[in-house]
């Protein structure tokens, strides 16, 4: 196992990204984007050669992982919407206005639950 020790794992928690009944525990969540990345370490220098996104169960674990550069962006964009409406920056009617308008089940295998922005309250 000598190569392990110029490996390096790393995961990125983007925070909350979509209200969801999560399809294996049965939970009203939220889905994480979380962005798993592997670097080799070549002296002092770490350098990414693997990088992979998904959205991710805050109570199970449960994830999908997210396998094109669109459904990555528009993640990113429903995480910066929860992030905002969190932060009571914009009303619940324009969040789930703008969620349903992005189409998120294009890289979801369910539509996100309105209902479960009580979540974020
Ligand atoms: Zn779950």
């Amino acid at each position: 196992m000598e190569e392990k020790r110029f490996i390096r794992r790393t995961a990125k928690k983007f925070g909350p990204a979509m209200p969801f009944k999560c399809l294996r525990c049965k939970n009203d969540v939220f889905m994480n984007l979380v962005r798993i990345r592997k670097w080799f370490v070549i002296l002092i220098y770490p350098i990414p050669f693997y990088s992979k996104y998904f959205l991710v169960c805050n109570t199970c674990g449960w994830r999908v992982r997210l396998t094109n550069r669109g459904q990555i962006e528009a993640a990113k964009q429903l995480n910066l919407l929860t992030l905002s409406f969190n932060k009571g920056e914009i009303t619940k009617e324009d969040y789930l206005g703008k969620i349903q308008a992005m189409h998120p089940e294009q890289f979801l295998p369910a539509h996100p639950d309105p209902e479960l922005t009580k979540l974020a309250a």
